[in-house]
């Protein structure tokens, strides 16, 4: 078993930690909050003084930060000084493709190994231990994070070279977006025309309208009672991380010079939906801006 440093314990890092402690791992905690160091070491991960503290004394690192600047913040800042050649990186946050290529290739120029590994999957399954981790790096690296990546998750699939893992999220994303708000715009549409709800669903998902945003996440209340729809639309997935995935979407596409013009649609109302003070509900709660119930 091994020493791991896990540095940004919040809403999904808290679960992944405590599921490698689980696998038999010695987990060395480090967050900015004092609280979010006190849950984890509850969960039998031990307390270090500083993110430097944390890697000194590990031989993996795992990554669980907001945003690419907090990433490249930690890892050029305290990372590389601390950690021992050869040390494994797994940055889990979900960042943009650029940060996550530029840290990663300064961690291998310097001697050590580093894998992209963002999730798919909310604090359920961070803490469930089923999270899906989409993966970029050599192949060699690959496989060494993949025994603890594993311990956390249910799939670990490689997706490329560094930087790929964050390519395969953003897509990923910002083709739910576009499902979901479609699948948001059916409903609605289906209750103007005097369709029930739960008929329209039981047509749908067995016809080609069919997709994982209405069989698995289902944006009204009823169809899959354990949906964010069925409680008040309390996250699951916040608005306000989604619009975060769809702007990273955007500006790849940008610098990429792809055409995404229902990707930059999607960003626009979820903005607006954010603006609207929906930026704490689930995503699918855009189902209330777009059916014009929401603030009733
Ligand atoms: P969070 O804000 O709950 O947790 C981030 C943690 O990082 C916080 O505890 C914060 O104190 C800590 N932190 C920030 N800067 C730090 C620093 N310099 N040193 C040490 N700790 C620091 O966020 P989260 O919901 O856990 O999300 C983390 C990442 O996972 C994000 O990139 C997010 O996009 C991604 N993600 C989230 C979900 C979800 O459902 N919440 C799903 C998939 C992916």
């Amino acid at each position: 078993m091994a020493k791991i440093a896990f540095i940004g314990l919040g809403n999904m890092g808290s679960g992944m930690a405590a599921n490698l402690v689980k696998a038999g791992h010695e987990v060395l905690a480090f967050d900015l909050s004092a609280d979010a160091v006190a849950h984890a070491v509850n969960s039998g991960a031990s307390a270090a003084a500083s993110a430097g503290d944390a890697v000194a004394a590990a031989e993996a690192v795992v990554t669980m930060l907001p945003a690419g600047k907090h990433v490249r913040a930690v890892y050029e800042g305290e990372i590389f000084g601390a950690a021992a050649p050869g040390t494994l990186f797994m940055d889990c946050s979900t960042i943009d493709v650029a940060s996550a290529r530029h840290v990663g290739g300064l961690a291998v120029e310097k001697g050590f190994r580093f894998v992209d590994a963002p999730v798919s999957g909310g604090v359920a399954a961070a803490q469930g231990g089923t999270l899906t981790f989409m993966v970029g790096g050599s192949e060699a690296d690959f496989a060494a994070a993949e025994v603890f990546l594993d311990a956390m998750g249910k799939a670990v699939l490689r997706a490329g070279d560094l930087g790929a893992g964050q390519a395969a999220k953003i897509c990923n994303n910002m083709l739910l977006a576009i499902t979901m708000i479609g699948t948001c715009e059916a409903f609605a549409l289906a209750d103007k025309l005097g369709l029930d709800a739960q008929k329209f669903f039981d047509i749908s998902s067995r016809a080609s309208g069919q997709s994982w945003s209405m069989t698995s996440y289902c944006p009204v209340p009823g169809p899959i009672p354990t949906t964010p729809a069925n409680n008040g639309y309390k996250p699951g997935f916040a608005t306000a991380m989604m619009l975060k995935d769809l702007k990273l979407a955007q500006d790849a596409a940008q610098t990429a010079g792809a055409a995404t013009p229902l990707g930059a649609q999607a960003e626009a109302l979820y903005a607006m939906f954010d603006n609207l003070g929906g930026g704490a509900s689930d995503f699918s709660g855009i189902y209330k801006l777009l059916d014009g119930s929401w603030g009733d």
